[in-house]
């Protein structure tokens, strides 16, 4: 099965990326309009996306514009997530995440250590994280969101096509969603014809999965967890269950997934069981990949279930779950 017929076109340069279609879309708007008025001309315009194309004159606003007029009032009374802890972050205040407005990345490299449909990726890792898995393999970068490089969406761009031009087929925004704002700014001041892959744990709002779509190429999504009392424990997450079937049901609707499951030792039934059930029933064909590589790091030693690598059995109980 050829999975991610989308991603390929564009990559290939065959297509535009969904960003630069946004990008060129004229759409007129005003800018201090109230927030309710102006998801008001988002959906419409939505919906004029499906159904015609236009291409904005110099003068215009766009739809990419009104995205990133809508993620910048969002971000007085944060809902970006689920966790919608309504911090003024404009105003320096913070929420769960303790991420004010100012977006930080840790590092940015051509990874070639993904999935072999996305190497090399131009991968870019924001500081911070919306959920606090104890067993985080980037702690350092997770639980530190003051730290690294703060951003400068023009100088990103540059990057973004400096690192297309040596061969990134893709551009990977990890950790994106508290850093929703930044990301659409980047790729307002992006011109590089290149697929945008949002690499999440999917926990985003539904206010901030309409600015998304039209926007990702591809969902490259972590399907954590089976039922929200694993999720809460390992990760201090609630409604985890009916946040991420929302939102993979949204990814599914709008564009493509790339689906990530990392196995936990010890949850095959009560999470990687149901996962695999549901995904093949509510959104069947997404591209799959079962993840054996846990390795306990970080708190995971304060819990002794999951202080351990996966046995041969459980590995092999889990693939015999997905068919492979
Ligand atoms: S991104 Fe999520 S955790 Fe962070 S302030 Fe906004 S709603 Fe809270």
């Amino acid at each position: 099965m050829d999975t991610l017929p989308g991603y390929h076109r564009i990559a290939s340069g065959i297509e535009q990326a969904r960003f630069l279609v946004a990008k060129n879309f004229p759409v007129d708007f005003d800018p201090d309009a109230t927030l309710a008025d102006l998801w008001g001309v988002h959906s419409d315009a939505m919906h004029e996306l499906q159904r015609s194309e236009k291409s904005k004159r110099p003068e215009e606003r766009s739809l990419l514009d009104l995205k990133n007029v809508i993620a910048a009032r969002m971000l007085e009374d944060c809902n970006f997530c689920d966790r919608r802890c309504g911090a003024n972050r404009m105003m320096r205040q913070v929420g769960y995440c303790r991420i004010d407005a100012i977006s930080r990345y840790s590092s940015e490299f051509l990874h070639y250590g993904e999935e072999s449909e996305l190497v090399p990726s131009h991968t870019i890792f924001f500081s911070g994280c919306v959920f606090s898995c104890v067993y985080c393999q980037n702690w350092e970068i997770s639980t530190n969101p003051g730290r690294g490089v703060p951003i400068l969406p023009e100088e990103v761009a540059r990057t973004i096509s400096l690192r297309h031009s040596l061969g990134a087929r893709n551009l990977n925004f990890v950790t994106p969603t508290p850093h929703l704002h930044t990301i659409l700014r980047i790729l307002a001041e992006t011109t590089t014809n290149t697929p945008v892959v949002w690499n999440s744990n999917m926990y985003h709002s539904e206010e901030a999965a309409k600015l998304l779509s039209g926007v990702v190429d591809v969902y490259l999504g972590d399907f954590k967890y089976g039922n929200d009392s694993c999720a809460k424990r390992y990760s201090d997450v609630d409604h985890y269950w009916e946040t991420v079937t929302r939102n993979f049901l949204c990814a599914y609707d709008d564009s493509e997934i790339l689906l990530r499951q990392l196995v936990l030792p010890g949850h095959i039934e009560c999470c990687t069981a149901p996962i695999i059930e549901w995904v093949r029933e509510q959104i069947p064909n997404v591209r799959f990949n079962l993840m054996f590589q846990y390795r306990p790091a970080y708190l995971a030693h304060r819990h002794p279930e999951i202080n351990r690598t996966l046995t041969e059995g459980e590995r092999l109980r889990a693939s015999e779950l997905l068919g492979s």
